[in-house]
């Protein structure tokens, strides 16, 4: 469905809501009539003091604003499936929606973007991804600035199948062997603070960088990709600054449907360990 389509559904759901908002008014200023009526016998009867003037209180109950009904008589949301989970690959290397884990190594395991650009942003280490990931990555670091004051800087970014070879430490927990590792995707980047403080450790989470990154990375394709309650799933311990590019529509989708991992969203097994 096109974003126009979408659009137009999502017109056509609102006029549905007005029409049914409207018939409820109707029906509910119809309805608080009814009580006002009682509520101002009561009082005239029962010298009720919550309003100093039972005029004044019964003319304030009349009106529909305070007549409004209870939230769960609102009319229910709508349940149409409009996002194809098969839009594009998962298994091709070169898709931005590529699931790499510890079951699902890159095929091929020496794989490497075409389409690798330098990253123009702050950086520890010199960054590469691919195009569209790099261009996500500035509109990204350029917004936290802009809304809250913040600097990032990218820590590692594109890593080669033998960049892994000599960063891989051993802990399967910490660090992915080679051919395993999200990085070598070009769509994967490890985000810090300009200023370095918590960088690529646990804390980036509480500091406000990390947390605007939590709050936004969305908007602009980005997920967190290893979540802290969700070592189970992705094999990795909780990753504050590690960020994966999988474009805004699926990035939107995650975050409504509350889904965290790309394993559970694409109904894939759990990773925890090598096969
Ligand atoms: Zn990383």
């Amino acid at each position: 469905m096109s974003a126009s389509e979408r659009r137009e559904l999502s017109d056509q759901v609102q006029r549905r809501r007005l029409v049914i908002a409207a018939s409820l008014s109707v029906a509910l200023i119809a309805g608080s009539v009814a009580v006002v009526g009682a509520v101002v016998g009561a009082e005239a009867s029962g010298g009720a003091a919550s309003s100093p003037a039972g005029g004044e209180g019964a003319e304030g109950a009349a009106g529909p604003e305070s007549a409004r009904p209870a939230p769960d008589t609102a009319p229910p949301p709508a349940t149409v499936e409009t996002f194809d989970r098969a839009a594009h690959s998962i298994d091709d290397p070169a898709s931005i929606w590529v699931v790499v884990d510890k079951l699902r190594p890159l095929n091929p395991q020496d794989y490497e973007p075409v389409d690798l650009v330098d990253v123009p942003v702050e950086h520890t280490w010199e960054p590469l991804l691919r195009q569209e990931a790099s261009d996500a990555v500035v509109a990204m670091f350029q917004a936290a600035l802009d809304e809250a004051g913040l600097e990032l800087a990218s820590n590692s970014a594109f890593r080669s199948y033998s960049a892994q070879e000599s960063i891989y430490d051993g802990d399967d927990l910490l660090t992915a062997r080679p051919g395993f590792s999200e990085h070598q995707t070009g769509l994967a980047i490890d985000i810090g603070a300009a200023s370095g403080e918590c960088s690529l450790a646990a804390c980036f989470g509480d500091i406000a960088e990390g947390v605007w990154l939590r709050d936004n990375a969305w908007r602009f394709g980005f997920i967190l990709r290893y979540p802290a309650d969700k070592t189970p799933v992705t094999g990795y311990e909780f990753e504050p600054w590690h960020y994966r590019y999988v474009g805004v529509e699926l990035a939107t989708e995650m975050r409504e449907t509350g889904i965290t991992t790309l394993e559970e969203f694409f109904g894939l097994p759990a990773a925890p360990e090598y096969g």
